[in-house]
This record gives structure tokens, sequence and C-alpha cells, in this order.
């Protein structure tokens, strides 16, 4: 079924049905590009996220007990139906999240290819025979940790669901995940190819609601043994302690405030086109996005000049037309977030080399931004800005470089360009970042681990490391005679 707007009706999946949730509470679903109400998202009760716990709990016993090599099958299903549903999946994610067509029906077929890596790295979850005394067998076996408690935020409304949904259910896990309330269509759509592949009742379970009420009740649940998270610092500290009072574990793939730094040695047009490329994708709202510039001051103007050029030459637009390259924000809070900081940023000395102020016209548009004489005490230069804005910044020594790179809390993302051997070791060795990529600002693949350090969190998405945080290591010594 969907609405007026052509965005389908959304439910609650609990225990392999899809419902509304008991109360019949909802909350507004918007679209971006033109602020009007396209949906509504119904709102779990304390009693219906219960019946997914429950639900989670009888599914994690079923799941564990179904052969891997089923397990695997019924997970490519779904990434084949997934696959199939590319652009639909994609045009629902455009109207609630506002990113172009192209980049989300590409985002719906890249996280397919992730639930089939993760399917696939299932059957390698191998354990090992110890050598030991003469009639001992000494064993460890990794074995799923249980149900799982996700909270995923709406800038991937796919990926963000899927990498957690992959890695708990190719692991054995159960799961009851909480995925944004601003971009629910997409997650339940995700869902969907689970339940039609065979998926069943009771392993994969999709919930909204009030957010703190959400985690407060399945974190606190003696059925619950992970907690995954991502989303911003604040919100990561508090879920990460709440669940440390429970005494369980945490995936925390937390925001990230990503340097750039751009050596003397490395080609400024080359560098800036490739940061400005990634920069205005998803509007600069990906936790791994490049923003703060720090470039060689002999190249400053020259890689200011080209970075601008490419700023200016993004298409914004309703990402449903064809030829935008970049849409609203996804919210109007991320609107007021780069209102604030580009004005705090200009009287702090600033200068708006192109953008800077949100477009004349209706949805959260906000233009591609570019500022220089950005002073290091400005909040840009402090606080993740999750939006389409380079403060661009000149340094002489590289030292100097690494010391501002490091000097937050942050410890996501890094980007260096040089064309030096040795200076990319010492970016590599120097740069605190869980994910650290030189001359170029590519995204993430399935073949390897994410994840942070310091405050943007811990634990790794992605690679073969993706799955220990779902599997446990059992010791198992047995005494044959
Ligand atoms: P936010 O920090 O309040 O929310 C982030 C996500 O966490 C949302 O999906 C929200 O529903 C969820 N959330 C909030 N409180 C929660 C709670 N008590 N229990 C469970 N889930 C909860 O704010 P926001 O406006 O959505 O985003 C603001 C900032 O968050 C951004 O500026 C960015 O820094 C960060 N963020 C990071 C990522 C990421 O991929 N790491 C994604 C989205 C947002």
């Amino acid at each position: 079924m969907t609405t007026d707007h052509g965005h389908p009706a959304v439910r609650l999946h609990i225990a392999g049905e899809w419902c509304q949730g008991g109360t019949g509470r909802t909350a507004p679903i918007v679209n971006p590009a033109t602020e009007e109400v396209i949906g509504a998202v119904p709102l779990a009760t304390s009693a219906d996220l219960d019946r997914a716990l429950e639900a989670a709990a009888r599914g994690f016993e079923t799941w564990r007990a179904t052969p891997v090599a089923r397990r695997t099958a019924i997970l490519h299903t779904a990434a084949d139906l997934l696959t199939e549903r590319a652009d639909e999946v994609g045009r629902i994610m455009t109207l609630e999240q506002g990113k172009p067509l192209a980049e989300a029906a590409g985002e719906a077929r890249r996280v397919a290819d992730t639930l089939r890596w993760h399917a696939d790295d299932a059957r390698r979850a191998y354990g090992r025979i110890i050598p030991s005394a003469p009639g001992t067998l000494l064993t460890v076996r990794r074995e799923p940790i249980g149900p799982v408690a996700a909270f995923v935020p709406w800038n991937f409304p796919a990926g963000g669901p899927m990498r957690k949904i992959s890695s708990a259910l190719a692991a054995g896990c159960s799961i009851v995940i909480k995925a944004s309330e601003e971009t629910p269509a997409t997650a339940a759509a995700l869902v969907e190819c689970f339940v039609e592949a065979g998926l069943p009742a009771g392993v994969l379970n999709l919930v909204f609601g009030e957010p703190a009420e959400v985690s407060d009740r399945l974190i606190a649940s003696p059925v619950v043994r992970l907690v995954a998270f991502t989303g911003s610092v604040p919100v990561g500290r508090l879920l990460a302690a709440k669940a440390g009072e429970a005494m369980k574990p945490s995936l925390m793939e937390l925001g990230g405030h990503a340097p750039v730094i751009v050596c003397a040695d490395a080609d400024p047009v080359k560098a800036a086109r490739r940061a400005a490329h990634a920069k205005f994708v998803n509007a600069g709202q990906v936790c791994t996005s490049p923003s703060r510039f720090l470039v060689h001051a002999s190249l400053l103007e020259e890689f200011t000049a080209e970075f601008t050029r490419a700023a200016e030459a993004v298409v914004v637009g309703d990402g449903l037309e064809p030829g935008t390259t970049m849409g609203p924000l996804a919210n109007e809070r991320r609107l007021k977030a780069l209102e604030r900081l580009t004005a705090d940023a200009v009287a702090r000395g600033a200068r708006i080399r192109t953008g800077g102020e949100r477009l004349d016209r209706p949805g959260y548009f906000f233009a591609p931004t570019v500022l220089t004489d950005v002073p290091r005490d400005a909040e840009l230069m402090n606080e993740e800005p999750f939006g389409p804005i380079a403060p661009i910044v000149p340094f002489t020594d590289l030292d100097e470089a690494l010391a501002v790179a490091n000097g937050l809390p942050y410890g996501l993302a890094a980007y260096g360009f040089t064309d030096s051997a040795a200076t990319a070791e010492r970016l590599s060795a120097g740069l605190e970042a869980g994910i650290l990529s030189i001359n170029h600002c590519g995204g993430s693949v399935h073949e390897a681990p994410s994840g942070g350090v310091k405050d943007s969190g811990y634990g790794r998405e992605g690679g073969p490391e993706a799955l220990d945080a779902y599997l446990v290591t059992k010791r198992v010594s047995h005494l044959l005679a």
C-alpha cells in the first residue's frame, strides 16, 4: 500500500508479522526536498518491544540451530530480491532522505552485496584445535552471541540497517533493530526481502519508537546480549553506559571530523577534485566525510580555487530530478546546525568563498560551502559538521598539521595527499584514525574493516572482523579416556 505521495505505508515487523503497534501512535515522515509530510511511522509501545524481545529469543533458538549452508542460502535469496528491487528501494530512500536517486539505488545494490559478503564469511567462522595432552581434545569454538539490539540512523537508510542485520544474521544471531523514524520505509523494504526469502519468524524484528524509550527497554532486557549502535558520539556514550550497566558488550560506530592533509608535494588540483567529490556525497552527511582541510601554505590558493570550482559545479536539487548531484539535508536539524556553524565561523573572521546559506526554495537545501581563514577555535573546526561545508586552512609544518588533525577527541577517518612514500608512511603511522586513505577519499568496502578510535567508537564493521562482535569464543577441553 502506498500513500498519495508514492511512499509505502510503514509498519513494525515483530515475530514474523507486520503490525501497527499497540496504541496507534505515529510520527510524521517528511520529504526533505519539499518539506511535505509523506507518511506516518508507527511508534512501538513497551508491550510491542516486549513481544519483539520474546520473538528474538525464540528466533535465536531457531536460527542458531539452522545449518549454516541453509542460513547462507536464505541470506543470498534476500540479497537477490534486494538487487531486483534496488531502483524501487532507491526511490523510497530519495523520498524520505533526499539523496539523488542514482546514489540511493546504488546504495541499495551495494548493501545487497554487503549481505552476500557476510553470508559467505559466516561459513568461515572457524574455531581451532589446540595441541594438548594425549587423550585430551582441546578446542575453541565460535558461537553466536545471542539476540542483538541495534540502533541505526538516517544518513544511509539501507546501509545502516544492513551492516547490522547482515553481520548478526550471518553469525547466527537474531536481532531487534530500531531503524530511524525518519527513513523507516527503506528499512521496511529491506526486511521484506528477508521475509520473502524465508527467514524464520522472530529472527529479524524491526521497530520504531521514541528512541530513548526503545533503547532503555531493549538494552535492559536479559534477552539482549549485544548492543550495536551507529550515530552521534553523545548518544553512543549514553547507550554504551547503559550497556555497561547491564554488563553487555557494545559495538559503537560514532561520528568523526575527518582531517584531510594536503602535503607540499601533492598535486593540489587532483587532491581538490577528489576531496571535493567526497565532501558533497550524501550532502556531507557521512560519518567519514572529509571535513577539515589542512593544506600546505604553498598550495593553498590553487587547492582552494579548484575546490571552490568543484563546489560550484555541484547540481543541488530534488533527488528525484535527473541531473541532481546533491539533494537536500535530511532534516531541519542539520540545516539549523549548518547555519549556526557558518555564522560562528564568519563571526570569528572566516571568509565565505562560495555558498554559506540555505537555498531560497522549499526543502532543506544548503549550498555547497567553502570557507577559508577559519580560526582553529571556530565551532566548525571542532564539531562534526555533517553537511556540505568545507573549511580550508593552511599549515607550514607537517608535525603541526598532524597535531591539529589529532587534536580532537574524534578518530574515525583521515585522509592524506602526498607524492612521497616516506610522507605517506608518516601520515599512516601518525594519524589517529581507524580508517586512513592516501591520495583518495574513497568509501568503505565490504572486504575491509571500518570503525573508529577515541570517541569515534569501538568494534569494527566490514571485513572478517565484522563478525567478531557477534560471536563469542568458547574453550572446550574434552578428556577422552
Ligand atoms: P542524534 O544524535 O540525536 O541521533 C542520532 C541517531 O541516534 C538517530 O538515528 C536517533 O534516532 C538515534 N538516537 C537518538 N537518541 C537515542 C537514544 N536515546 N536511543 C537510541 N537511539 C537514539 O541526532 P541527529 O540529529 O539525528 O544527528 C546529529 C548528529 O549525529 C550528526 O551531526 C552526526 O554528528 C551524528 N550522526 C552520525 C552518524 C554516523 O553515521 N556515525 C549518523 C547520523 C548522525
